[in-house]
């Protein structure tokens, strides 16, 4: 009769233990990355969003808005939303509420947000950008004597999103627009790179605090 030692099944454990492991770390290793690489046209239909700042509002809100209604703008907004560390945003034009309190509750969740516009933009009637300031989140303007014209956003280092879309009103709802949003590394490292060498630029006295300069606004 074929009988197993004590030192033959340990070993057999042992192997079967192992082969297990690998086998995981092989599907883990190399399972399908899933890739995100949308393209967004707008103008967007003017949509209730509420749901996406409170899913338990889902069905709850009572305005007077269409409800249930994905549309590019929510996408943008979802996106923006799944920030969990970071947001770098280089952004020309910013007059758009919803997309404001979008930033402030990342900053309220902890995520870091760094904003870069343009000194001739932040004081318009309707920016946003004194609002951010206000709440402790850091904005510098570009000094040069050429528009900061860029129109972008990374996300936890991870997602780009970028297109011909100010962060306004009337781009979102009026105007013919475009946002790519994707987790290309090769796309996303240069805007990565972009954004830190004009941060970085700020410290060499080419960029002012957006505080100063919308100080010198209010006077
Ligand atoms: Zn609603």
């Amino acid at each position: 009769m074929l009988m197993w030692t004590v030192k033959e099944v340990v070993l057999g454990v042992s192997t079967l233990f192992v082969s297990v492991e690998l086998i995981s770390w092989f599907f883990y290793r190399w399972r399908p990355k899933r890739t995100i690489n949308e393209v967004h046209f707008f103008p967007s239909k003017e949509v209730c969003v509420e749901h996406i700042f409170s899913p338990s509002l889902l069905d709850l809100c009572s305005c007077p808005l269409p409800h249930g209604i994905e549309t590019s703008f929510s996408r943008l907004l979802r996106h923006i939303l799944s920030a969990s560390s970071s947001l770098d945003l280089c952004i020309f034009a910013f007059s758009n509420m919803i997309l404001c309190r979008a930033i402030l509750k990342l900053h309220h969740r902890g995520v870091i947000v760094r904003v870069l516009s343009d000194k001739d933009y932040i004081a318009i009637t309707g920016s946003q950008i004194g609002i951010l300031r206000k709440a402790g989140i850091c904005v510098r303007c570009a000094l040069d004597s050429v528009y900061m014209h860029h129109k972008f956003a990374v996300v936890d280092k991870r997602l780009l999103i970028t297109g011909s879309l100010n962060w306004t009103l009337s781009a979102v709802h009026n105007n013919m627009e475009n946002v790519i949003v994707t987790d290309e590394p090769n796309l996303m490292q240069p805007f990565i790179g972009e954004f830190n060498r004009l941060w970085e630029h700020s410290n060499k006295g080419k960029y002012l605090e957006a505080s100063d300069l919308l100080k010198s606004v209010e006077k």
